[in-house]
């Protein structure tokens, strides 16, 4: 049973879209082989190692809406403890592989999730190398008496 696996929740796809809008790019469910073990962060910032999990509030154990089911109770408990136990794994295999984690509540308002997201990210997208734009780089200046020209051809 994978529900607790399941993609494309609404949290997640407003978060997703809001930070597309603002001009980021990133992989969403992109399985990292760490050293330590496979990890698919939600949505992964692949050249600045910031790896996002927006946690459903049940299947994580939320503080306020994680309370666990009086039902089946032999079952749920131990199936939401290995959950809880998975992702703080996830969380020490992505440090020591030097990405940064950010893990959100479901219940986190989109705007709040937004700001921590592009906090850690940075600019949506790098200046360019200034260098490679600027035409006559590194070629020695020209003064106006010509020195530094090349010999004229006779
Ligand atoms: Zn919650």
């Amino acid at each position: 049973m994978k529900a607790n696996r399941r993609t494309d929740t609404k949290p997640e796809l407003a978060l997703r879209s809001a930070l597309h809008a603002l001009g980021y790019r990133y992989r969403k469910d992109f399985r990292l082989d760490l050293p330590a073990r496979r990890v698919r962060p939600d949505i992964a910032f692949t050249a600045r190692k910031v790896a996002v999990f927006i946690d459903g509030c049940f299947w994580h154990a939320c503080p306020d809406h994680g309370s666990r089911p009086k039902n089946n109770e032999w079952y749920w408990s131990p199936k939401l403890a290995r959950n809880v136990e998975r992702d703080r794994a996830a969380d020490a295999a992505l440090s020591q592989a030097g990405w940064t984690v950010i893990r959100l509540w479901e219940h986190v308002p989109v705007t709040e999730a937004v700001a921590l997201v592009t906090a850690a990210v940075g600019d949506p997208r790098p200046p360019r190398q200034v260098a490679t734009m600027k035409p006559h780089a590194g070629l020695p200046a020209l003064d106006a008496s010509g020195a530094g020209r090349p010999p004229r051809e006779g």
